[in-house]
């Protein structure tokens, strides 16, 4: 693999619109006189051969002057420019985007610069990269189409399934790249190289890792609940001693769930990960971590529910109506997870089963138009209501029609 051919074969195999890009950015370089070259992750995933979204663009020359040519072509897409960078964004309807960036400082812009200096930036731009599988580029203009240049390794490596950093200060310049070994490892079902995975040793025993600002170790952390294996990801985040770490304390973390390297909402393996810790444990996480305002909830009330379970088995009889104290309207996530938990099982299948029938039409809308006063009376009765559904009083419509004009009959604030 990896011969020129066989790169253009696998153009060739991509989708429509992602040889469209390629097509056009290949005439605007062309036209501009500028190399081209689709580099990083696209090219990793190109050669292996899984479905990639996004491309990376490395020019030698005006990065802007190029987006505009390009974006010209591409009247449904958003075209970013950062002027700061010098780099520039193509968004599309669909999400997917075009990133342009140059191998070169404007100051060096010599048009017709020389061959080897231009190469030599580009190996100065890989360098820059994290680990060999993502250090690769592949020229695309019409004169070297297809040509792969790959300074460090990086196609022995996807051979070998190896993640390698370039250097050994990697994780010391950057400890995210940390966390990005161990997410593109699970991913691939690759290993970390062997000097790669002492680099961890070593930036860890240097303490870098606690320097990572809150938000940057979260966002990490949540793209690797995003992927597939994320049960892998995290058992490797846990041998190699990078969660004692970040949270400076052993937690109970358990990524053992098969469910966790399934196709399931990242929500769901986020509370399955933290079932097994205790309140304190929980409190260390969420100070430690920039969670989404949602995420940051659910955590919260699956903590409350479960401690509120666990006492709750303590005592002899469960009833329904303390079950219901903790469960009604509960997110749907929340009692999934709780149900992979044996010491809830039968309570919940028992919830479960007397809630499944309930049918309950009346709300506080229905009581005040019969005339019930605004007020606490309100809430009483609605109790009493789905209490009696719960205890198997009510099983119908009807049964709850009958059930209220009972109450209402007999009730003292009912305005007339
Ligand atoms: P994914 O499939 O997860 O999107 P990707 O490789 O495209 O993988 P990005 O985070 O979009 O990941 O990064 C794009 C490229 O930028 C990478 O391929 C890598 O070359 C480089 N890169 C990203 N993050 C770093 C980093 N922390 N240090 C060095 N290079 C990085």
């Amino acid at each position: 693999l990896a011969m020129t051919e066989d790169i253009l074969q696998l153009f060739s195999e991509l989708p429509e619109r992602i040889r469209k890009l390629l097509r056009a950015a290949q005439q605007a370089g062309d036209e501009l006189g500028y190399s081209v070259f689709v580099v990083g992750g696209f090219v990793r995933d190109l050669l292996l051969k899984v479905p990639t979204q996004d491309l990376d663009l490395v020019i030698e020359g005006d990065g802007h002057a190029f987006a505009r040519v390009l974006a010209q072509r591409f009247p449904e897409g958003q075209l970013i420019l950062h002027e700061q960078f010098g780099t520039a964004r193509l968004e599309f309807p669909d999400g997917s985007h075009l990133d342009v960036a140059r191998s070169r400082r404007e100051d060096y812009a010599s048009p017709g610069a020389l061959p080897q200096v231009e190469e030599s930036r580009l190996r100065d731009d890989m360098f820059r990269r994290d680990f060999t599988i993502n250090a690769m580029a592949i020229a695309i203009n019409s004169t070297r189409s297809g040509e792969l240049v790959d300074y460090y390794g990086g196609l022995r490596d996807l051979k070998q399934g190896e993640i390698r950093f370039l250097h050994n200060l990697s994780f010391i310049e950057d400890p995210t790249r940390i966390l990005r070994a161990i997410r593109f490892a699970g991913r691939y079902g690759f290993r970390l190289a062997k000097e790669t995975r002492d680099g961890v040793d070593t930036a860890l025993s240097t303490g870098v890792l606690r320097k990572l600002s809150n938000e940057r170790f979260t966002e990490e952390l949540m793209h690797m609940l995003r992927e597939l294996r994320f049960g892998v990801m995290g058992e490797s985040l846990l041998q190699m001693g990078v969660l004692k770490e970040w949270f400076e304390s052993e937690l109970a973390w358990d990524f053992t769930h098969p469910v966790l390297n399934k196709e399931v909402p990242p929500k769901r393996k986020w509370l399955i990960c933290l079932r097994k810790m205790d309140l304190s444990q929980f409190e260390r996480v969420q100070e430690k971590l920039r969670l989404s305002k949602e995420l940051r909830g659910l955590t919260q009330k699956f903590f409350e529910v479960m401690t509120g379970l666990s006492v709750l088995r303590s005592s002899d009889k469960i009833s329904l109506e303390d079950l219901d104290h903790y469960l009604e309207g509960l997110p749907k996530v929340i009692l999934e997870v709780l149900m992979l938990d044996e010491r809830f099982h039968d309570s919940l299948k028992r919830y479960h089963e007397a809630t499944e029938g309930i049918k309950q039409k009346v709300d506080g809308m229905t009581l005040l138009q019969w005339g019930i006063k605004e007020g606490p009376e309100i809430g009483r009765i609605l109790k009493s209501i789905r209490s009696a559904w719960l205890e198997g009083e009510i099983h119908s419509e009807e049964d709850e029609q009958k059930f209220v004009a009972e109450i209402l009959k007999n009730n003292p604030t009912k305005s007339t």
